[in-house]
């Protein structure tokens, strides 16, 4: 059993007659007092040809390390140059996902390293050694310390999906944003599914600056269940209007989870707790089932300070979540602005979706036409080869022949 594995005391009876009374998830016997809130962030590469910000192939499965170069490697002196169909992609998952869209948009830099700077700073300038001198700075599937990303003008905001839920109706999921980012690196560990245990952990850079949407919902569902029916309608929104291949397996749909428990009725929210990296609708169900189950019981035996803002790991085998990190207070990224601009074409009309979702692709092509006159708004406006340059797309071809022909 995991150290950190959970055990249920008083509750176990409790749990069991529930168990007896009828093929009942554990979780029902806490279901009249208590509530789960939850609310997902899901990762989705999008399926260009090429890379976010560079010309390598975006490519599953090739030999490591062979797609990959000094843009998406992050060496100093390079620039990223935008692949003009992510933008048209992350539009046209945003339509339907009921979205609103920023008609000007802007990446950031989401630092990684600054905690660990200014430790390192303090470090060097205290007279005195420190109790906590730094201890972690450099991430190796992020060498380059930073993720482009955005930060408070996403591309897409405030939409909805209706999701149908198996005998109880259809419930509305709210989307709070859906933004671009560009994924990191994969680290492989050797000997070992995870790093306990591993021999030794090599790094594959082929899956960094791949491109990525991550749609963040609101926290209105209540059940594993419900999450798991989101995900899966999300998945399929994805698939249909092929922006995605949607494979779990393959990480290119990953989904962070946060519960938290409050008695019904209360208003304000309880502690949450993060498991990362579900990587299958079921999993899912089950690892919210189990959180609510854990942090119910430790509400009733009156130990509620130990359910703390931490991050934990899914255990497949065991059945169980246990900790991975703990949280403390909001991190600190130090967003800068990324010297991309977006800008959306302003004469073209946002489409108006159908509800049914396969008349979503009938979109496809309205959506492009709205993404596409996308303009780099800095940076290579100037030092493209023409002055003149003034949309992504052409910045894009002079940078990547094949970045036009990506989707
Ligand atoms: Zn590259």
């Amino acid at each position: 059993m995991h150290p950190f594995s959970f055990k249920p005391m008083r509750s176990l009876a409790r749990l069991n007659a529930a168990k007896q009374a009828k093929e009942a998830s554990p979780s029902d016997a806490f279901a009249e007092t208590f509530e789960a809130v939850i609310g997902i962030e899901c990762h989705v590469q999008l399926n260009t040809v090429t890379k976010a910000f560079c010309s390598c192939r975006n490519e599953y499965g090739a030999d490591p390390n062979t797609h990959v170069c000094p843009v998406c490697l992050g060496h100093p002196g390079t620039l990223p140059a935008l692949n003009s169909a992510v933008v048209e992609k992350s539009v046209l998952a945003g339509l339907a996902l009921n979205c609103n869209i920023s008609r000007e948009s802007k990446f950031d830099r989401k630092q990684y390293v600054d905690v660990a700077v200014s430790l390192i700073i303090e470090y060097c300038r205290s007279p005195t050694p420190l109790v906590a001198p730094p201890r972690r700075y450099f991430y190796p599937d992020l060498p380059k310390g930073y993720q482009i990303s955005q930060y408070d003008i996403p591309l897409c905001h405030g939409g909805f999906i209706d999701v149908a839920i198996p005998e109880e109706g259809t419930k509305r999921i709210g989307i709070t944003r859906a933004h671009m980012e560009e994924d990191a690196g994969k680290l492989v560990y050797i000997g070992s599914d995870g790093l306990s245990g591993a021999q030794s952990s090599q790094v594959d850079y082929n899956r960094g600056g791949v491109p990525l949407l991550e749609i963040v919902s609101e926290p209105d569902m209540r059940t594993g269940k419900e999450a798991a029916m989101y995900a899966a309608e999300l998945r399929r929104i994805m698939l249909c209007i092929g922006v995605s291949n949607g494979n779990m397996a393959e990480g290119s749909m990953r989904c962070d989870v946060n519960v938290s428990v409050r008695k019904r009725g209360a208003p304000e929210f309880g502690t949450k707790v993060e498991v990362k990296n579900m990587n299958s609708f079921n999993a899912m169900q089950r690892a919210i089932d189990f959180e609510f189950v854990r942090q119910c019981t430790l509400i009733e035996e009156n130990k509620e300070d130990e359910i703390v803002q931490e991050t934990r790991l899914w255990d497949e085998n065991g059945q169980f979540t246990a900790p991975m990190r703990k949280k403390e207070g909001l991190a600190d990224y130090r967003y800068f602005p990324e010297p991309v601009g977006i800008e959306l074409d302003r004469r073209a009309r946002a489409p108006r979706l159908s509800h049914s979702r396969y008349a979503l692709r009938s979109f496809a092509r309205t959506s492009r036409r709205f993404a596409s006159r996308t303009r780099s708004s800095t940076a290579f406006g100037r030092h493209s080869p023409s002055s003149h340059a003034t949309n992504v797309r052409g910045t894009a071809r002079w940078v990547s022949p094949s970045t036009t022909a990506s989707y």
